[in-house]
This record gives structure tokens, C-alpha cells and sequence, in this order.
């Protein structure tokens, strides 16, 4: 690596899950990076901490008030980094000249204009923030084409089939002799929980998930399927496949993240333990391979690997997001992202139970259908209102 600048990286999201695992990686290779800027929403301590740790140029919060908190926790530090605050300021170190790479892993559609505001300025984006795709896929994609970004996916699965199509793929699974992608799925917490018992499920245990450790959201999504449904979304606009060409199977060893069925018969797959750093050193090292921290995988400790075909029964937010995908109309996987974001969060603040994250998303695809929408501004509008009456159909089933 002599010789060579360290990539200089900011990360959007720094003090989550995906935001942690990325700097632990980064840690490992000091001399392949550096750290441009952090950012948080709430946990302004802990990003105190890591300003402290990385030196990053800056560090961003969501408000005034945040950022007055931290500066002068850096200042009592002597940390030099400046303090920003607010959605234009996440835009601005996405594309910031001295960043060369963003890692997109902010939760929900909030990370969209950030991660819009690198594709614009060309960037290599690391993308976890899968919801950039499910919001505004079509736009996004065609962003990244029009500036020359380089978009490397982090979510486990879209990272094992990146790993396991050719090297040149161009986006035609056709001329690239692939019959279909397999998504794998853990199947989550629930997977044998009795139907009749679904209605108690509490937040406590749709955030215990038996193989990764993920933030909150994404683990009800997980709980759910969900998280699957917004997969396959990613995947299609990822590499351009068609419903057709998408598969979900259950796998709940999460041993294989993913796969790619060949047109002679061949399946390739990507295995390894389910860590996240596994993936994210994948991107960050690109061409090389890096070491991640991750233990290598002992097969003679696995206790075997089983499949199964997912239920809709169990799982209708699959099913939701199965049926956005066939209908072909952006709006709709703007319209499911939305309710979905206000319905897990109604349900970890207990207003609604788990049972009734479908009968949202379900209720808002029902209400929005026939919605259209062409750029950023008409989807983020869309959004709005999605959220507005998601809200008030929770706040009404409240009251009664
Ligand atoms: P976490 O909840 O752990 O972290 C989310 C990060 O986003 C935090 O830094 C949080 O700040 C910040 N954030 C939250 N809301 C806002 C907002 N409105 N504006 C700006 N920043 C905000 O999530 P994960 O790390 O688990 O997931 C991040 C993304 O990666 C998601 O899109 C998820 O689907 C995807 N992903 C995650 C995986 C995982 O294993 N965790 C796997 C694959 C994909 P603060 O902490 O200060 O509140």
C-alpha cells in the first residue's frame, strides 16, 4: 500500500450498527484510510467519543442545540474537528471535495438526499441505507450513472451476489447466463412461533434476532420480512433484475448470504459468519481482499444448512413487497418504505402490535394506489403524506 493516499471517507450514520462495524474495519487499515466525517442523529456522546478516536475534519448532528453540546465536549478534548448541523450539512461532507468514498448508513429515507448529494458528486458510495433504493430507485440509479459514482452495496445479501456474478456484469443477467438471484433469509425470530401467539409479540423480542446484530428498525424488518421485501426492491434496481429473476429462500443459519443460479445449473454462493464487516471490508478493500476481524468460518461446527420456502402467510409484508415489485410503479415502493418506517415505529413505542405493521403498509399501498411520481420533490412529497396518514390510521386504531 505504499505509495498510495488513504481513501478519505465519511460516514453517514456513524453511531449505528452499520456505522460501528465500517469503523471498526477502518481501524484495521490506518494506512489504507482515513476518516473525513461522522455523523449522528441523537447519540451525540457517543460521537463525541469517536471524534475523539478518528480526528475526523468534521462531525455532524442534527441540530443547534446538539452541536453547541458537542463542541464543546471536543473542545474539553482538544479535538479540532468542526461541528455541523442539519440535512444540508449531511449533503455537503457526502459530496465534500476531500471525501473520495461515503458510506451510506444512515437509517430510513432520511439517508436519501445525503446519499443523492454523493451520486451527484460522483463519489464511491458504500450503500447499507437500502430505503435509498426502495424511495427513489429509478432516480437514484440513473444518478449514478449520469455523474460516474461507483456504487458498492454493503447489504449482506446484494454483497454476496455482487461477489458472486462476473466481475464485468453490466447489468444484463441475460447476457450474463444467470436463470435468477437468490436472496437468503434468516426467517428472523419468529420463524416458528405459533401464529396464534404473533398478536404478542412484544418489541423486546423482534429485536432479538438469532444471527445478526442490527440496529432496531432494520431488526423488525428482519422479524417481519420486511427487511426481505425491501431486498428484493434493492436487488432489482441493484442489478437490474425483474421480479421474475428474484428468488427468497429460508436459510436460518445465515451461513449463505446469498446466490446466483446459472443458466447451466451452477449455483454460486458467498458464505462467511453473519458479521457485517465481512461485506463492508469487501467494499472498502476493493480489488483487494482486507482483513475484516472476522473469524474464519469452521464448517465442522455448523450443524447443517436448511431450506425453506417462505410463508405468506406468516410473513404478509413479504408479500406486500412481492406484489410493489409486479406492479411496477415506483410510487408504490415509496408508499411501502413510508408506511413501514411509521408502522415499526409505532409498534417499538408500543402503539400498535407487531401484527399491525402489514395492516399499515397493506392499508397506505390500498389508499396511495394510482399515486405517481416522477422526481425527488414528488417522492419525498409522496412520503410526507404516506407518513401522514399511516399516523393517523395507527393514532385512530389507538383510540379504539
Ligand atoms: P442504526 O439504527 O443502528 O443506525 C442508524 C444511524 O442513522 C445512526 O447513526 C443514527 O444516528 C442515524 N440516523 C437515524 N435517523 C437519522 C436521521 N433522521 N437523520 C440522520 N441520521 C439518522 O441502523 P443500522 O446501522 O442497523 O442500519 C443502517 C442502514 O443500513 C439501514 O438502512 C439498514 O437497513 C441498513 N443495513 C443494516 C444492516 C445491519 O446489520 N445493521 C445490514 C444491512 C443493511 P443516532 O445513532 O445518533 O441516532
Amino acid at each position: 500500500m505504499s505509495g498510495y493516499n488513504p481513501t478519505s471517507i465519511t460516514i453517514l450514520g456513524a453511531t449505528g450498527s452499520i456505522g460501528q462495524s465500517t469503523l471498526d474495519v477502518i481501524g484495521r487499515h490506518p494506512e489504507r484510510f482515513s476518516v473525513f466525517a461522522l455523523t449522528a442523529h441523537q447519540k451525540i456522546d457517543r460521537l463525541a467519543e469517536l471524534c475523539i478516536r478518528y480526528h475526523p475534519v468534521y462531525a455532524v448532528v442534527a441540530t443547534a442545540a446538539q452541536a453547541d453540546v458537542l463542541r464543546v465536549q471536543l473542545q474539553t478534548a482538544a479535538v479540532t474537528t468542526e461541528v455541523l448541523f442539519g440535512e444540508q450539512a449531511l449533503c455537503d461532507v457526502a459530496q465534500d471535495s476531500e471525501t473520495d468514498a461515503v458510506m451510506a448508513a444512515i437509517v430510513g429515507a432520511a439517508g436519501l438526499r445525503p446519499t443523492l448529494a454523493a451520486a451527484k458528486a460522483g463519489k464511491t458510495i458504500y450503500l447499507a441505507n437500502k430505503e435509498t433504493l426502495v424511495v427513489a430507485g429509478a432516480l437514484f440509479m440513473q444518478t449514478v450513472q449520469q455523474y460516474g459514482a461507483r456504487l458498492l452495496p454493503v447489504d449482506s445479501e446484494h454483497n454476496a451476489i455482487f461477489q458472486a456474478l462476473p466481475d464485468n456484469y453490466q447489468g444484463n443477467l441475460e447476457h450474463a447466463g444467470v436463470a435468477s438471484l437468490v436472496l437468503t433469509a434468516s426467517g428472523g425470530p419468529f420463524l416458528h412461533t405459533a401464529l396464534a401467539d404473533f398478536a404478542a409479540i412484544t418489541p423486546e423480542a423482534a429485536i432479538r434476532h438469532p444471527n445478526w446484530q442490527m440496529g432496531r428498525k432494520i431488526s423488525v424488518d428482519s422479524a417481519s420480512m420486511m427487511n426481505k421485501g425491501l431486498e428484493l426492491i434493492e436487488a432489482h434496481w441493484l442489478f437490474n433484475a425483474a421480479a421474475e429473476q428474484l428468488e427468497v429462500i429460508i436459510h436460518p443459519q445465515s451461513v449463505i448470504h446469498s446466490m446466483v443460479r446459472y443458466r447451466d445449473g451452477s449455483v454460486l454462493a458467498q458464505m462467511g459468519k453473519p458479521d457485517m464487516r465481512i461485506p463492508i471490508a469487501h467494499c472498502l478493500g476493493l480489488p483487494d481482499r482486507i482483513d475484516s476481524g472476522v473469524e474464519q468460518l469452521d464448517f465442522t461446527s455448523l450443524s447443517g444448512l436448511h431450506f425453506l420456502a417462505p410463508d405468506f402467510v406468516r410473513f404478509p409484508c413479504l408479500k406486500l413487497a412481492y406484489d410493489v415489485l409486479h406492479s411496477n410503479n415506483p410510487a408504490s415502493s415509496c408508499v411501502l418504505n413510508a408506511a413501514n418506517e411509521v408502522a415499526v415505529a409505532a409498534f417499538l413505542d408500543r402503539n400498535i402490535q407487531f401484527v399491525d405493521i402489514a395492516s399499515v403498509v397493506d392499508n397506505c399501498l390500498q389508499y396511495f394506489s394510482g399515486q405517481t411520481a416522477s422526481s425527488i420533490e414528488e417522492l419525498l412529497q409522496l412520503d410526507t403524506r404516506v407518513r401522514s396518514v399511516a399516523s393517523a390510521w395507527i393514532a385512530g386504531r389507538s383510540a379504539g
